[in-house]
């Protein structure tokens, strides 16, 4: 027997749609991830981008304070100590997965820890081939993979994330930890200075470092950043180290010049990628209709629908625009009601 809906994903769109299906009985089977070096090296494991920031300040109904009592009693031991320390201060980002993770198992998802790793959507039921070796048959599929922020790929870098290393200012520039103080923003395009700029509301400086003398961002994003006293741009850069310690994490970062000039060392206590984004579809293969930057086609306003009829996708696959938790959450409820009426009307 086909499953009724298989979700694909593990971030606030997948947990959101498997709340919803399994509370409209659609006994959704969610297959999260693996927890293989594949992913790691990828930054696609389990949990997605979520996991990888600390305090989440920004996510209705979980306000500043002291969340300690409630997480005891949701989340096993076991599991609060392979999290960031629960500060005073909100949930942390792990721990809100988790939650979502939880709430959707209570009402009855199944989960499987692998990979999708191909699908044939060509015709029903369709056929997902997990990392197990298996072939699962759905219905209906909602996909909710996600983006990856693009990373330099510096081993320096991957031991600070987390500790100053970050892809995704918004997340994190309000943190404590970046308060007053000097950062640095990579990358030349709207997203960098996008950063850069929403950076300058809380660091003492921001520097931005792009790779040649000219930046590829809008001219009116361009003009942003040089008219912004507090971004100091660093033209024909690339990073040479991110440097740090165990207690403090970033304190620094060496540059190389591109055409010639000495090296630079700037003391800064967060760097932040704006690099561009990969969404999570090389899975897909061409079985759906993707925009040229590889993200998932809604193909109706204000719907989930792709261009399968059947799967829906929702959160940051579809989503180069907004790319909150929020909204992936939002789009993943969309996404569990769009199934659970098309299911009405199509399902078996
Ligand atoms: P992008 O336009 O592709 O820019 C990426 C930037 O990162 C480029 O400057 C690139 O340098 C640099 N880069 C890439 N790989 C690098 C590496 N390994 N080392 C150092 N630098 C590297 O990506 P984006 O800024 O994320 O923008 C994506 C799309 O979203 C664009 O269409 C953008 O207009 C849009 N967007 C719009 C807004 C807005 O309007 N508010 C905000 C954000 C994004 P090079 O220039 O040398 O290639």
């Amino acid at each position: 027997m086909p499953e009724k809906l298989i979700i694909i994903g593990s971030g606030p769109a997948a947990w959101t749609s498997a709340i919803y299906s399994a509370r409209a009985e659609l006994k959704p089977l969610v297959f999260e991830g693996a927890y293989s070096d594949e992913n790691r090296i990828a930054g696609t494991l389990p949990l997605g981008q979520l996991a990888l920031t600390t305090e989440v300040e920004n996510y209705p109904g979980f306000p500043a304070g002291d969340l300690e009592g409630y997480l005891d009693s949701a989340l096993p031991k076991e599991k609060r100590m392979e999290m960031p320390p629960h500060g005073k201060d909100g949930v942390n980002g792990p721990e809100l997965l988790e939650l979502m993770r939880q709430q959707a198992v209570n009402f009855g998802a199944r989960i499987i820890t692998e990979d999708i790793r191909r699908v044939d959507f060509s015709k029903r039921p369709f056929r997902l081939n997990a990392s197990d070796s298996k072939t699962y048959e759905a219905e209906s599929v909602i996909v909710a993979t996600g983006a990856r922020a693009n990373y330099l790929g510096l081993p320096s870098e991957e031991k600070y994330k987390n500790r100053g290393v970050s892809g995704c200012a918004v997340c994190d520039g309000a943190l404590p930890r970046f308060r007053n103080k000097p950062l640095a923003v990579i990358g030349g395009g709207d997203s960098a200075i996008e950063e850069a700029t929403y950076l300058t509301k809380f660091a003492s400086k921001v520097y931005l470092v792009h790779r040649r003398d000219k930046l590829r961002a809008s001219k009116i994003m361009a003009e942003r950043a040089e008219s912004n006293a507090k971004i100091e741009l660093l033209w024909n850069r690339t990073v040479d180290e991110v440097q740090g310690n165990d207690r403090e994490g970033v304190t620094g970062v060496r540059l190389k010049s591109t055409v010639g000039e000495a090296d630079l060392e700037l003391p800064i206590s967060g760097f932040f990628l704006g690099i561009g984004h990969t969404p999570n579809t090389a899975f897909l293969q061409g079985a759906l209709e993707l925009t040229d930057k590889g993200y998932v086609v809604w193909t109706a306003a204000m719907r989930t629908y792709t261009s399968v009829p059947g799967v829906f996708a929702a959160g940051d696959v579809a989503d180069d625009y907004y790319r909150q938790a929020i909204t992936a959450a939002g789009t993943g409820c969309m996404a569990a009601l769009d199934a659970e009426r098309w299911l009405a009307e199509h399902g078996t």
